[in-house]
């Protein structure tokens, strides 16, 4: 006997990442059972899926994620157990929605009117699995708080000179970040987020030198976390201030500074303009 009616099983939501994790409970509220893949604290890039991931995205009524690059265990596992029909990738490849030129850069998140998109796409996918609930009203509620923190970035970067905008990352994140609020990644220490182990040629410590004296670069971001030896060894020789630990690929544990998208958002956006301030 499967017990009473009222504790019958809400569907299972299943969410890669903190960050899509958050979008799914703001919208869809008590309706649902959301689990997590990757805790908080920890990036997408060389993700292995753990025996207890795969239990719990066996039963999985809908897979929300971000796309098959920046997830691809997650869509090596899906395709082993035909269960590619029940993954929701916010930012497919080849999306038509790209309505710009950062090529297949999924670091979308960072990036307000895709985020208004992808939280739509969200809304739309929860009311067909539960027509009765209302998510398209939380979808409303949501996007004011998207929208209280673009004007917010927009109105601080806005304030900045055109010298003040360039600055090179770790890895190749913040291009939807950088191109949204008219800055400029001129450059990365990694060549992807899966290389994170991998350790940059002198070659290329030589051309980031270069880069930074001509283009009179001040900042070099870093993600936090990682290994920032040649971040380091790169700001010591240039004679620019150290770099700066930034968290834009996940959220913090609940309670703390950057524990929501807005949270996270805001917070790295202040202490990236603080150092691109300070020249
Ligand atoms: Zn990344």
């Amino acid at each position: 006997m499967a017990g009473p009616m009222w504790a019958q099983e809400k569907p299972v939501i299943v969410t890669s990442f903190t960050i899509i994790n958050e979008w799914v409970q703001v919208i869809g509220g008590k309706c649902f059972e959301t689990v997590n893949l990757i805790p908080p604290q920890s990036e997408t890039h060389g993700y292995q899926l753990s025996p207890r991931n795969a239990k719990d995205l066996r039963r999985a009524t809908l897979i929300v994620a971000m796309n098959p690059e920046l997830e691809p265990w997650l869509a090596a596992w899906a395709q082993a157990n035909h269960k590619s029909d029940s993954v929701l990738w916010l930012y497919p490849e080849g999306s038509p929605t790209q309505k710009n030129n950062l090529g297949r850069n999924p670091h979308v998140w960072t990036c307000a009117p895709d985020v208004r998109r992808m939280t739509q796409e969200i809304a739309t996918r929860l009311t067909r699995i539960c027509p009765d609930f209302d998510a398209q009203s939380s979808y409303d509620q949501y996007v004011k708080e998207i929208n209280r923190v673009d004007d917010e970035l927009t109105r601080l970067f806005g304030s900045l000179r055109p010298d003040q905008r360039a600055f090179i990352s770790q890895h190749p994140n913040l291009e939807p970040f950088a191109q949204h609020y008219g800055l400029k990644v001129a450059g990365t220490i990694l060549a992807s987020g899966s290389a994170e182990s991998a350790d940059p040629s002198a070659h290329h410590f030589s051309m980031l030198l270069s880069l930074i004296r001509n283009e009179k670069i001040r900042v070099v971001v870093t993600d936090a976390g990682q290994n920032d030896a040649f971040a380091r060894r790169l700001t010591e020789d240039a004679g620019i201030p150290a770099p700066i630990a930034l968290t834009f690929e996940y959220l913090e544990p609940a309670g703390q500074p950057g524990d929501t998208w807005a949270s996270m958002m805001l917070l790295n956006g202040k202490r990236l303009h603080g150092a691109l301030s300070q020249r």
